[in-house]
């Protein structure tokens, strides 16, 4: 049966548009801490029922486990500096073979480094798929410090305030818990900008290897979310990624 599958060229064709057809909707989303794109990701993920895979969120459960790379990754973190190109590209790849990922999702903080979108290119080819698109989200600092700078966590359990957008009834105490609210470290503006600095270093030479594939487009992440969703949808219709 499959010999003559092979032999049959038209049958061969439409088998292999099938394969295609099964990883309809691969995005990377790129963008500074702050431009929002978890958010977005969220709401792919609800529509299209695709996982929204980041970076923060596989350090975090490698953490969580308490296993001997969840430690060394927790140092690494806390100094502010970026996790080592190979231990990350390893996490992807196991992440992306898992089945809820079979018909596409949103890879968000990855790739980070030249390095690593070459290596999904090829790990994308061996499975006879490709990344549709790269979304790159574009605020201006002043906009995305006031976001970050601007966040406090509840001590006790974990909810997110904001002293602007999210405030608390009681200013500094925790409606859901009465715990108190404090500013992580990594929200405040020195770690930041250290962080940016890093992040912008890195990434030119993946947005340039993306360019180069005429995979990029670009989004104004400046504007409210209920604003700046409909404008991805757009831009994937008029790519036809989607219907
Ligand atoms: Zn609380």
């Amino acid at each position: 049966m499959f010999f003559s599958i092979m032999q049959n060229p038209m049958i061969f064709k439409t088998f292999e548009l099938i394969v295609f057809q099964a990883s309809f909707l691969n995005l990377v989303f790129i963008g500074k801490q702050g431009v929002g794109k978890g958010t977005y990701a969220q709401r792919l993920k609800t529509e299209f029922g695709i996982p929204q895979i980041s970076t923060g969120d596989l350090l975090r459960e490698e953490i969580k486990s308490g296993s001997e790379l969840g430690k060394k990754l927790e140092a690494i973190m806390n100094s502010g500096s970026l996790v080592p190109d190979e231990i990350v590209i390893k996490m992807f790849e196991k992440r992306i073979q898992q089945g809820d990922a079979e018909k596409g999702f949103i890879l968000d903080g990855f790739p980070r480094t030249e390095n690593q979108a070459k290596t999904l290119d090829s790990l994308m080819k061996k499975t006879r798929k490709k990344i549709d698109l790269v979304l790159n989200f574009i605020a201006p600092d002043k906009v995305l410090l006031e976001r970050l700078t601007g966040r406090r966590q509840c001590r006790q359990c974990g909810t997110i305030y904001h002293i602007k957008n999210v405030r608390p009834k009681i200013d500094g105490i925790c409606d859901k818990c009465s715990g108190q609210l404090y500013q992580r470290d990594d929200d405040k503006e020195e770690a930041i900008r250290k962080r940016w600095g890093l992040y912008e270093k890195q990434t030119k030479p993946v947005l340039s290897f993306y360019k180069k594939q005429k995979k990029i487009v670009e989004i104004d992440a400046s504007k409210e979310v209920s604003e700046i969703y409909p404008n991805i949808i757009k831009t994937l219709k008029s790519k036809k990624i989607i219907g």
